[in-house]
């Protein structure tokens, strides 16, 4: 088996090949080891492989396996960080990524707009076992500088946040938190691997929900953590392997594959979502168009200053509340009503109603979520076709 991670390859070139491990058979593609068990040929290599396992050792599917060992390094050699460890899961990683390295006493800072499985974590979850949680809005780093204190472990945001896409400022978040010595986390599951340096904007750990354009094809869950060699095999790596939460070979399989095609269907993915953006702007029925590669986008520049192109969701602010949202949703012909995201085919949801139902009216307001709000995750489909169904539905909605 040869090692591939350390090539200097741009992104593209990693996305097909790093982390590929052959077999003694030489297979072009990535083998599929769905095994939860590996044998020793002795008691004693069972022994030694028991205190420290090679590069190329394995011994139980829930700590390793050579298919998601593929998969982690090719997902590290994208991000640029020395590992990853990979998940059941996205909200295993948000969940490993938090867990394993704090403890009761410790103090984290998170952005307030989040995913609502996030929120639960840091509001719920971390509450239970003595954590403390300072909520910001992430936008304003004034109020990340008030929260950020000594005794803060970590800060946590979603560097595009879900549904109604605000921008958060990598560079200027982290250099607050490094000061004071904090770790930070970022769920980058709207930037992608493909439009954002990450690392490079200075997070310390980047965690995906694998489910969404990593996989992009609807088929799997999985998620990953990706940051240095440290954290991932000292910290994240016992808390995983031991709770549970590890991928599954055949999920990473699926997700390999996914890796060789996930530059080229974000790209096209974000180009229609800028056509789209372009096309339904100033429509009649529609209160606004939220896009951060559109120039009416609060924080447009920094979006481009931080991503290559401007993601590939968009959110739509249709007039006359939830009544008028419903039945644009019911009129589309094309785009189906689903809360996954990401994929090749394009979605809709209603956040209010669904992703977003737990939260209280006041919190929702908060986070600009209104009865009109929708999320349009736009897919690999013809852009024409796309802007032409949207229109339909929103005249029906009328
Ligand atoms: C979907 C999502 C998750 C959770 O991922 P799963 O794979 O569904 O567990 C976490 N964060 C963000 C931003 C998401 O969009």
């Amino acid at each position: 088996m040869k090692d591939t991670t350390a090539r200097p390859w741009k992104p593209r070139t990693r996305a097909v090949h790093a982390g590929t491990r052959r077999s003694q058979y030489g297979e072009v593609s990535e083998a599929l080891f769905l095994t939860q068990g590996f044998v020793y040929d002795t008691a004693e290599q069972a022994e030694a492989r028991f205190i420290e396992a090679g590069e190329d050792e394995f011994i139980y599917a829930r700590y390793g396996n050579p298919t998601v060992r593929m998969f982690e390094d090719r997902i590290a050699a994208l991000e640029g960080t020395e590992d990853a460890f990979a998940t059941a899961s996205g909200m295993a990683a948000v969940n490993g990524a938090l867990t394993s390295m704090l403890r009761a006493g410790d103090h984290v800072v998170s952005a307030k707009a989040l995913f609502g499985s996030c929120l639960y974590i840091l509001e719920e979850v971390l509450a239970r076992f003595g954590v403390e949680v300072t909520f910001v809005d992430g936008t304003d780093l004034d109020q990340w500088k008030a929260a950020i204190r000594p005794d803060t472990r970590a800060v946590f945001f979603e560097s595009i946040s879900n549904p109604v896409l605000e921008v958060i400022d990598i560079a200027a978040v982290a250099k607050l938190a490094h000061a004071a010595g904090a770790l930070v986390i970022v769920d980058n599951v709207f930037a992608t691997p493909v439009f954002q340096d990450t690392i490079g904007l200075g997070a310390d750990v980047v965690v995906y929900s694998a489910t969404k354009h990593i996989d992009g094809q609807g088929r799997v869950l999985g998620g990953v953590i990706c940051g240095s060699r440290a954290f991932i095999r000292d910290t994240v790596e016992p808390y995983l392997k031991h709770t549970g939460g590890s991928m599954s070979p055949f999920n990473a399989w699926v997700l390999l594959k996914s890796l060789e095609t996930v530059d080229l269907r974000c790209r096209a993915q974000a180009a229609t979502a800028l056509t789209l953006a372009r096309g339904l702007e100033g429509a009649s029925g529609l209160r606004r168009v939220v896009y951060p590669g559109l120039p009416s986008h609060p924080q447009h520049a920094l979006a481009m200053r931080q991503m290559e192109l401007g993601g590939t969701v968009l959110a739509l602010e249709v007039q006359g509340g939830r009544d008028a949202a419903f039945r644009m949703l019911n009129a589309l012909e094309i785009i189906t009503i689903s809360n996954n995201l990401g994929d090749a085919k394009s979605i809709i949801t209603h956040p209010a109603t669904t992703t977003h139902q737990r939260l209280s009216d006041d919190q929702r307001a908060a986070l600009g979520i209104g009865d009109g709000v929708l999320r349009l995750s736009v897919g690999l489909e013809d852009a024409d076709d796309l802007l032409a169904d949207l229109r339909q539905a929103l005249a029906a909605a009328r």
